[in-house]
């Protein structure tokens, strides 16, 4: 948490103006012998690293693989950004996913592999794209504090997030109890269930947007006599679900779905010793685009 400037070895230059003029100089030569040293290229800078649910071959979970590569986003990149931004948050999303994954579980990332990828596998891959892209550090020029209202400048590591991992893939799907001795068998969004969502995010509400995860994501429900009934693609039946069912269902997904935790990050405001919860958006992380 970086909330002080750092003034250590300043220079006042109305105090001194020839000590002030040589420091001035003294930097710009540095930053003059940096830039001779770079190279004219640079390849974008990239990362291996570890999903958090895993990638599963062929529907068998003996054969999980972990494994994924990122890229630095370039200027390239920027300008297709640029162009799908105007095409919805959806089509940003994939395209921002589409360009910085180099592979998956050691095969090209396509569009069709990215939709497969579990929410939470997603979420990892913005996650380290940001990482190669803008670094390690997020910021915030003036953040205001809601417990003292103090304004400071507020940096946190993307190490800071926490990141949920699915120890056992086949807890990809799992059972939710209802009410009246029912109960569902759901499983975790993926990919081309965030795509469908996104794509109808402008015009749908948040209950409509319910509604369609549901009816993707649960996959039968057993009755009190033992009965089971598939019921996936049947917005029908989430809508004739009871509230509560539907809130149990919704809070279990949310509560299993692994990656980052992007709205469990919390820390300790110095000036005023309070635990700061911290809510960051994809938007947070990728301020520039
Ligand atoms: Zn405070």
């Amino acid at each position: 948490m970086a909330t002080d400037l750092n003034t250590e070895g300043y220079i006042n230059p109305l105090d001194n103006p020839a000590a002030a003029n040589a420091q001035i100089n003294a930097l710009l030569n540095e930053v003059k012998q940096e830039e001779v040293a770079k190279p004219n290229i640079s390849l974008p800078a990239g990362g291996n690293f570890t999903l958090p649910g895993g990638y599963v071959l062929g529907g068998d979970y003996a054969s999980v693989r972990y494994d994924a590569e990122v890229r630095e986003l370039t200027g390239a990149d920027e300008e297709a950004l640029t162009k799908a931004r105007s095409g919805g948050i959806g089509k940003f999303v994939s395209t921002l996913l589409q360009a910085g994954t180099v592979s998956v579980a050691g095969m090209k990332a396509t569009p069709a592999l990215l939709s497969e990828l579990l929410l939470g596998d997603r979420d990892m891959l913005l996650l380290e794209i940001r990482r190669a892209t803008y670094g390690d550090e997020v910021e915030w020029e003036h953040y205001t504090c809601p417990w003292c209202q103090e304004e400071f400048h507020l940096t946190i590591t993307l190490d800071e997030i926490p990141v949920r991992r699915l120890d056992d893939p086949s807890k990809r799907v799992f059972e939710v109890e209802l009410r009246r001795g029912r109960k569902a068998f759901v499983r975790l969004p993926a990919g081309s269930d965030q795509e469908a969502l996104l794509a109808v995010a402008d015009r749908a509400t948040d209950s409509e947007q319910n509604t369609l995860l549901l009816s993707r994501c649960i996959i039968s429900v057993v009755q009190a006599d033992g009965s089971e009934h598939a019921v996936s693609g049947n917005p029908d039946f989430a809508r004739s679900l009871g509230i509560a069912d539907r809130k149990a269902i919704l809070e279990a997904i949310e509560k299993n779905q692994p990656g980052p935790q992007y709205n469990d990050v919390k820390f300790t405001h110095d000036s005023c010793g309070k635990e700061v919860p911290l809510f960051i958006s994809a938007g947070d992380l990728f301020q520039g685009l």
